[in-house]
């Protein structure tokens, strides 16, 4: 009974193929191909590189209270066309960049008629897409439920992911705040901690045949046969999933593993906001909703170097003026929360002042062991010294425990709005809000309207406690960075997090930070996590591997943990360099690394380049590394450790090639003079 039932199914599958529509379109290198086809009513995509595939076919389509639109439908159209945009964008990882993809607009119909495009957008290194829902008769609006948008893994693909935690649990009841620890090379099949993952999320996936992967053998290989150019000796593909240009009108969202190497877009959980607020979406007709992006290559090169979360997104809004990114100071890290005084905060903008840098960032507190008044006197005198100031707000509300205060000042707009003005006619420079509720659409409309009212009063926005940023650098102008990662904090925390400091660092280069600016707040010089620099818990990094991860994690507003002692108690070598280490970038270039065990990159201010590196395995890591970025015979400045992790600068000379070595827990620096 149960083979007729398959035969019959086969069968079944047989005709409804010959009636599918499938269509194919290619990156403007014609090496990354999508192939989409709506064959047994449900539309699904595809996606080879090179002809393996990297993405098996996967589900598109949304639920909605006006219809289900993930069966029953037809492709009745796929209009494909190139785009090309250039745009400069000063706080991502590359200032100016030259955006060429190709995009094809695929109609759905249901009954005859059309209900809505799936747009898809391939580049050379990315593919993307998103729904634009239609109205339907006089329907103008409409709630969309869940996304059947899937990502099928190849067999024998590998995950590294951070599970997304259960809402209203952790520090005063504040998660989810995409504060977990990762699972490195581990095996598909499982769902975090119930909850799936956090964006974004990185895959391995195998291109030696033997994990099952089907390397595209005579299937309508348009060039005639090539598709077999990936060889079959254990290489590797690689594969970032995430999303971009999330704003008030949508819901951010997870990866959740529905079935075997199927992960699918997860909509927020009940629980998040206090239980309080939809999981869904609440949208007006007709709507384009966020991007979904897959992000692959052979190496991890186009991770790294990716610019797909600015490509697909627009400005929201003018910026109201210049806005200045730079770097600051920051006593919170090492002093806590008695350090947020007055007495304290005027030596840390002395030390800023001392430093060359912008700002102070001062916080939580301060509003108690400040006050409102005193503040106006510590900007001031920050402004005497160049130093401006940026202070931390909690979010809330209503949505989680967090005491700290100020509170209840940036959640409504009128006393958000006063409290601007009041920080405007003092001269405050930014903002750090705190303590977010999760990912529903009434959080994500309170991260936009934050932004939106810090721009008319010239303030820039750091989040913390918070979601991960989506396309947020160009969307909103006065965005600076969001925490979204087990930040510096768990270093003063814990000697579990400065234990696995590098192996963590070597983890954000290639995942979190790819997607968007990190506050990671680091680059600590102190030995010890404490303001008398002898308890507590300690650094077992080096002080070069300090000054690599101020080039390694990109954000174009950093708070480094730096602390006045520094001035006289570290190198001085370090010191000049964490002085004049830009903190905008040109360029990014990866040179290799590989995720939980070392990361070299290369970032490009101007004709300068930075080549940064650390190391987490306890062998000394030395390779050879090529650097076309300098000219054979430059002089070069060299930031290295010994095996002890004393640093040292020495000068070489530029070659071909470089033998570096990186001691477990060091770091390296190679810069032109
Ligand atoms: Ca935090």
């Amino acid at each position: 009974m149960k083979k007729i039932l398959l035969a019959v199914l086969a069968m079944a599958s047989v005709c409804m193929s010959a009636w599918s529509a499938e269509k194919s379109f290619s990156s403007p290198n014609g090496k990354l191909t999508v192939t989409v086809d709506d064959a047994n009513g449900v539309f699904t995509y595809r996606v080879t590189l090179d002809g393996a595939e990297f993405i098996a076919r996967s589900p598109l389509g949304l639920k909605t209270n006006i219809g289900d639109f993930t069966k029953d439908l037809t492709l009745s159209a796929c209009e494909v066309k190139n785009v090309k945009e250039q745009y400069q964008l000063r706080n991502i990882k590359q200032s100016n960049v030259n955006y060429e993809a190709t995009e094809a607009v695929c109609t759905m119909e249901q009954g005859g008629k059309k209900v809505m495009d799936v747009v898809f957008r391939v580049s050379n290194r990315d593919v993307a897409y998103r729904y634009t829902l239609y109205p339907k008769g006089q329907t103008l609006v409409a709630v969309i439920e869940g996304e059947a948008s899937g990502f099928q893994l190849p067999k024998g693909t590998t995950t590294f992911l951070c599970p997304q935690s259960r809402p209203m649990g952790g520090f005063a009841r504040t998660s989810p705040s995409y504060e977990t620890s990762y699972t490195l090379d581990d095996q598909m099949g499982k769902n975090g901690w119930g909850e799936g993952y956090s964006f974004p999320c990185l895959f391995k996936v195998p291109l030696n045949g033997e994990g099952g992967l089907v390397i595209g053998i005579g299937q309508s290989d348009a060039d005639g046969g090539s598709a077999i150019r990936i060889k079959a000796n254990n290489q590797v593909g690689w594969v970032l999933i995430s999303e971009t240009g999330v704003d008030g009108k949508y819901v951010a969202s997870r990866l959740l593993n529905t079935q075997d190497g199927l992960y699918q877009i997860g909509f927020p959980q009940q629980g998040e906001c206090n239980g309080f607020g939809s999981t869904s979406a609440m949208v007006a007709l007709p709507c384009a909703t966020p991007w979904r992006t897959i992000t692959v290559g052979t190496t991890l090169a186009n991770i790294v170097e990716t610019t797909v979360p600015f490509d697909l997104v627009e400005q929201k809004y003018k910026a109201s003026q210049e806005y200045i990114y730079g770097k600051g100071s920051w006593s919170w890290i090492i002093g806590m929360d008695s350090s947020c005084n007055f007495d304290e905060q005027k030596r840390y903008i002395d030390f800023s002042a001392a430093m060359g840098y912008q700002t102070v960032l001062i916080d939580a507190l301060w509003d108690k062991q400040i006050g409102y008044e005193k503040m106006a006197e510590l900007a001031a005198y920050g402004k005497s010294k160049g130093v401006g100031l940026f202070l931390w707000y909690n979010s809330n509300g209503t949505w989680n425990d967090a005491p700290q205060s100020p509170i209840g000042k940036m959640d409504k707009s009128r006393e958000r709005r006063a409290e601007m003005a009041w920080m405007k006619s003092i001269g405050i420079r930014g903002i750090k809000v705190d303590f977010f509720g999760g990912d529903k659409q009434n959080m994500m409309q309170l991260y936009e309207d934050i932004l939106s009212d810090a721009n008319d009063f010239g303030i820039l926005v750091i989040f913390h406690g918070c979601t991960l940023p989506r396309g947020w650098e160009k969307m909103y102008p006065n965005y600076a960075a969001s925490e979204a990662v087990l930040a510096s904090e768990n270093l003063h925390f814990g000697q579990g997090a400065c234990d696995a400091e590098a192996r963590n660092a070597t983890i954000h280069t290639f995942i979190r930070n790819t997607v968007g600016s990190m506050d990671f707040g680091g680059s600590t010089l102190n030995k010890f996590y404490n303001a008398d620099n002898k308890r507590g818990t300690h650094r077992v990094t080096s002080d070069v591997y300090a000054l690599a991860t101020a080039v390694l994690f990109q954000s174009a507003v950093q708070h480094f943990a730096l602390a006045p002692n520094n001035l006289t108690d570290a190198p001085a070598w370090a010191i000049d360099f964490m002085k004049n280490v830009p903190t905008t970038w040109d360029e990014v270039k990866f040179i290799d690394g590989y995720p939980g065990k070392y990361a070299i990159i290369a970032r490009r201010t101007g004709n300068k380049w930075f080549v940064v590196g650390i190391n987490a395995e306890d062998a000394t890591l030395k390779k050879t590394i090529s650097l076309p970025m300098f000219d054979k015979g430059a002089e070069l400045e060299m930031y290295s450790d010994d095996a002890e992790l004393n640093g040292s600068v020495s000068t070489i000379k530029a070659k071909k090639q470089i033998t570096v070595t990186i001691p477990k827990n060091g770091g390296l620096v190679i810069v032109n003079k």
